[in-house]
């Protein structure tokens, strides 16, 4: 064994790190909180005013004011603030660019509730004037470092038919002290799960399935059923649109509808989507390790609650877990010979092929349903910390990181040194027809056929190409400098909140 392969060894020994998850506590904060929905008595003219209004992108205003109890001569203190009213920011532009409601009823967005909304005393204007605003939240935040949320969210004040009109977001200070916020990839989680918490306030709650109405803004006639699915019972949502688009998803069309998360304890249970039959959603209980997505189920159940006059389809990211796999992916056993699941112990890459990955269970995993967890230290599209980035790996196994690349199982290294196959990241590109051509070092592979393997003229070893190379071409991409916290992103593109522009929104408006 020479010299290059040990340090080589040695380094793949070192580099399992993996990040405390951000796990959504939703379900214990709205059983805290218990706040009574309040019936907006209109008469028939007000009703018929409602009526004609018409919709606009939703408004959605907040109250930092809480903020002001932090000692601001702490650095810390400066960017958790500034951090987490950027990330609202970048939020409520998404909700502005993704909903439009009908504005609500005059004096109907006065507050006429007791002296707080979640930990936030509510001010005395707020009760005596009416708001431009289709939701207002008051933002608050606590140190818990022992915990594992980030934040969380729920909402204060609900009219009924009409949807929420107050609501409480909490950061958690105790947390994000630690956060590298100059990172632009970082801030993108915090995005994330201000985005997360959000659409819990704007109605993605089993406690408020209640509350929705349909078309005729009537409660929906049994919205949930529960099923023993895996041995646990499990609560299915079986309203239209989310039904309909299970259906279709998974290539099952009697399937009841879809699952919420049926483990985490009361935090999680029951307000999230089942992590065993879909993965890296954003309404996941736990945050994704790499990148999430805003699927379709969840515009579907915004479009559920009826509170929305419309819901963006074209902001929806589309997901291929479990897609076309038919019902016995919803409700059966889990296979691990599907790419969806593992066994343990195995090293590879993520379902998504983002990042270097393990087999581990979490939380939220049925029994017998692994998936491939992502290393912190290991995502491809992330060059700084990755533990890959170092002149070994990259003379020796060729391998290359940023926005364009992706991880691949090989076991390809130049004549010097052998490997075992294992997840590497390599920058890639897709032409027209789908076909996958791969940079491993100054050597171009192609990838032109499912599942096949390819070799480079005297190295050694092999890549295993995607499973689904059209699949593999259409998943998200990640966005130039991640927006420089300035913005979302949009499948590669960036959105920038007002005040910046440019491709990558690091140029002021
Ligand atoms: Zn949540």
């Amino acid at each position: 064994m020479n010299r290059t392969l040990i340090a080589l060894l040695c380094l793949t020994a070192v580099f399992a790190t993996r990040i405390l998850q951000h796990e959504c506590v939703h379900d214990d904060i709205a059983e805290t909180f218990k706040y009574d929905v309040q019936d907006l008595n209109l008469d028939d003219d007000a009703n018929r005013r409602l009526q004609g209004t018409a919709p606009r992108n939703i408004k959605i205003t907040y109250d930092m004011s809480f903020f002001n109890n932090l000692n601001m001569t702490d650095p810390v203190n400066v960017a958790f603030k500034q951090n987490s009213e950027k990330a609202l920011k970048v939020a409520l532009q998404y909700f502005s660019d993704l909903l439009t409601i009908v504005p609500k009823p005059a004096g109907a967005m006065k507050w006429n509730l007791g002296p707080t909304c979640g930990l936030v005393t509510v001010p005395d204007a707020d009760k005596t004037t009416d708001k431009d605003s289709d939701l207002h939240l008051y933002i608050s935040y606590t140190d818990e470092p022992t915990k594992t949320f980030l934040a969380y969210a729920g909402w204060c004040r609900f009219l009924r038919v009409l949807g929420p009109s107050h609501g409480t977001v909490n950061f958690n200070l105790g947390l994000l002290r630690n956060y590298q916020f100059s990172n632009p990839i970082v801030f993108n989680d915090l995005v994330q799960i201000v985005t997360h918490e959000i659409t819990h306030v704007l109605g993605f709650s089993g406690n408020d399935v209640q509350y929705w109405v349909n078309s005729a803004k009537q409660p929906h006639v049994n919205p949930t059923s529960v099923q023993l699915i895996r041995g646990l019972n499990s609560t299915v949502l079986q309203t239209p649109n989310v039904q309909a688009y299970a259906r279709q998803y998974y290539g099952c069309p009697n399937l009841a509808g879809m699952l919420f998360e049926n483990q985490g304890g009361a935090g999680s249970a029951g307000s999230h989507w089942e992590t065993t039959v879909i993965n890296n959603e954003y309404m996941n209980a736990a945050i994704s390790l790499t990148q999430g997505f805003f699927s379709k189920f969840t515009t579907s159940l915004l479009r559920d609650t009826g509170f929305y006059s419309s819901v963006n389809a074209a902001l929806e990211e589309p997901t291929f877990y479990g897609k076309d796999a038919g019902c016995t992916f919803v409700t059966g056993a889990c296979d691990t010979n599907k790419r969806e699941y593992c066994s343990a112990g195995t090293q590879k890459c993520d379902y998504y092929y983002y990042a270097v990955s393990a087999c581990n269970p979490t939380t939220f995993s049925d029994v017998g349903c692994n998936n491939q967890q992502a290393y912190s230290n290991a995502k491809c599209y992330e060059p700084n910390g990755n533990f890959q980035n170092n002149p070994t790996y990259i003379q020796k196994l060729g391998v290359g990181f940023g926005q364009s690349s992706r991880c691949f199982i090989s076991s390809l290294s130049d004549p010097t040194v052998s490997i075992n196959e294992q997840g590497l990241c390599y920058n890639y590109t897709c032409n027209s027809a789908n076909q996958v051509i791969i940079q491993v070092g100054s050597n171009q592979v192609t990838c032109s056929q499912n599942n096949q393997v390819v070799t480079i003229p005297n190295w050694r070893g092999s890549l295993k190409c995607p499973e689904k190379l059209d699949q593999f071409c259409n998943y998200k991409k990640v966005c130039p400098n991640f927006c420089s916290s300035n913005g979302y992103c949009d499948n590669g593109v960036c959105k920038c909140i007002s005040g910046f522009k440019g491709a990558d929104c690091s140029q002021t408006a």
